[in-house]
């Protein structure tokens, strides 16, 4: 079935003689590369000609280009950093870097000794900063799409009916067709954009339950996320472990379990609906009964009523919640006892929470948490059969800035020189003779201003000010602790959450296939690697006729929501 072997040579050859300059081809141009396989895309005017159709091809010509298709994983485990800008990425690893003792700027996370990198281009179809629905469905879709779409092509956010037909297929979706086991952990609710663009089909992320969707797009025949779910579970039989928060969206207003109240409006109990369709199955809301699920054949974890707390604020104990690396040791166990192979999102969701809430700490100790989940997955597979990739959606706007001398704690105040030429010594001070963090963000609840909740000056987590005065000038922070949990950098423009930034994000891999991410990519490609480089995925598209005569899927696969 896979023709990438006798096809690689005479493909790559071709390649080298036109030097891959074929007309609109977004691989890379002037350098034919190892096991590149040519897919001709057409010239479109844009951003008029993007269709579906074209972004899928755009993107299977990119991967394949990167010699994508000589891949032969067995599993893929995607790890998500949501909102994990490069710049929120270096300060982690120097806040990593110096928990241990050490000067921090040396220290590598987890990902960052792994051998392929790229950069990942984030705009979604009608967005130059995008959000994580746009963009987790461009990475598990292979399609772009606009902000807020949940596993649909581009579209009007508020349309129902023409979401319909706009429904696309995850590659999560597809390993469950194709027997392969499935898996999703994420700190935020099951129902938040990222999980969600794995198994739903929404033009609108906030449509997690029914009391969040309009009438109009009830009637008009779509269904919130959390049945979804349920619908997904139904046709494909997956996912076997599904571990995060959002409880509420799945169980009837005035109903508990395990403490977490529902919010539903037709009630319908969903987790009761699960258990109906997953003989075996345990429903679990607490560390000790996650513990004791180890072995069952299915586990959904559904450990808070809304998102899972921050790793600095979770409850520790037994009645409390599982860290990020133990629901992902919990699920690469439990999906690695089916011989078919797997594959697994992870998400670090409050990532993004933290930056938008303007708390450098606690953005650096979740992407540290995401850290300790990645290095687990590398300990617990094998690079041989195991494709691993990291990235993130989008940026934000942290910035980290001035010249701290080596070694100054990544959340305190710069120490070293006023500038470039300066000597080091005492606080570097600004041109109002004040002190300054090395880190701050461009936006968010930062600002100085006094507010309804807190005086002006420098503030505390959590403030979501709905408005804030003018401050007189920048808050003195000469005695201020700027390395507590608690303390929110300065931003310079007041908003009340910080908002996203557009620049690329990272992309970092590891395993069969990973060689293919490298250079400038689209973020539609992410799909098209993970699916060219795991035969069990390609194999099921090419089964379908989705495949040009190279055996690369060049055609969107319809979800079986929409057959
Ligand atoms: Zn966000």
């Amino acid at each position: 079935m896979i023709r990438t072997t006798r096809l690689a040579l005479p493909a790559l050859c071709a390649c080298l003689a036109v030097a891959c300059a074929a007309p609109g081809a977004p691989g890379p141009r002037a350098v034919a590369q190892a096991g590149a396989v040519h897919v001709e895309v057409p010239a479109i005017a844009r951003p008029e000609g993007e269709t579906p159709a074209w972004w899928y091809r755009s993107g299977a010509a990119a991967a394949a280009a990167n010699g994508a298709m000589a891949g032969r994983a067995r599993n893929v485990i995607v790890f998500l950093g949501d909102g994990m800008s490069l710049t929120t990425v270096a300060a982690a690893r120097i806040f990593a870097g110096q928990r241990e003792g050490a000067p921090g700027e040396e220290h590598r996370l987890a990902w960052e000794y792994f051998p392929a990198t790229a950069l990942s281009r984030t705009y979604n179809t009608d967005a130059q900063t995008p959000d994580s629905a746009g963009t987790m469905t461009a990475i598990a879709t292979g399609v772009k799409t606009h902000m807020g779409a949940i596993g649909v092509a581009a579209g009007d956010r508020h349309d129902c009916g023409q979401s319909l037909d706009r429904r696309l297929q995850s590659w999560l979706s597809l390993a469950a067709e194709a027997g392969m086991a499935t898996g999703i952990v994420s700190t935020a609710r099951l129902t938040h954009a990222t999980p969600a663009a794995t198994y739903a089909h929404v033009p609108d992320r906030h449509w997690e339950s029914d009391v969040a969707m309009p009438a109009a797009a009830r009637e008009a025949g779509c269904s919130d996320i959390a049945s979804q779910f349920i619908e997904h579970v139904r046709a494909t039989g997956g996912p076997r472990v599904a571990l995060a928060g959002g409880a509420r969206e799945f169980l009837p207003e005035g109903t508990r379990a395990g403490g977490l109240a529902g919010r539903r409006g037709d009630g319908r109990d969903l987790l009761a609906e699960w258990r109906a369709l997953v003989p075996g199955g345990r429903v679990v809301h607490r560390t000790t009964d996650f513990e004791d699920a180890r072995g069952a054949p299915a586990v959904l974890g559904l450990f808070e009523a809304a998102h899972m707390q921050y790793e600095h604020d979770r409850d520790r104990g037994p009645d409390g919640e599982p860290d990020l690396e133990a629901m992902t040791r919990f699920a690469i166990e439990t999906l690695a006892r089916d011989p078919a192979g797997y594959v697994l999102l992870v998400e670090g969701a409050r990532i993004d929470h933290a930056n938008h809430e303007g708390n450098a700490y606690r953005a650096l100790d979740e992407t540290a948490s995401l850290s300790r989940a990645v290095q687990a997955a590398v300990d617990m597979t094998s690079a041989e059969d195991t494709l691993i990739v990291v990235t993130a959606d989008h940026s934000h706007v942290l910035t980290f800035a001035g010249y701290p001398r080596r070694g100054n704690p990544i959340l305190g105040k710069v120490r070293g020189s006023g500038g470039e030429d300066g000597d080091g010594g005492g606080y570097a001070r600004d041109l109002l003779g004040l002190p300054y963090t090395t880190l701050s963000y461009a936006n968010g609840p930062g600002y100085a201003g006094a507010s309804a909740r807190q005086p002006e000056g420098p503030k505390r987590h959590f403030h979501g000010p709905t408005a804030v005065q003018p401050a007189a000038g920048r808050p003195d922070l000469t005695a201020v602790d700027t390395t507590h949990p608690d303390f929110m950098q300065e931003s310079l423009l007041p908003l009340w959450s910080e908002t996203h930034g557009g620049e690329d994000v990272g992309i970092w891999a590891r395993g069969p296939g990973s060689a293919a991410f490298r250079g400038s990519l689209e973020q539609h490609v992410i799909y098209h690697v993970i699916v060219q480089a795991t035969p069990r995925l390609r194999e099921r598209l090419c089964a379908a006729g989705l495949c040009d005569a190279q055996g690369v899927p060049v055609v969107p696969p319809v979800p079986a929501a929409a057959r």
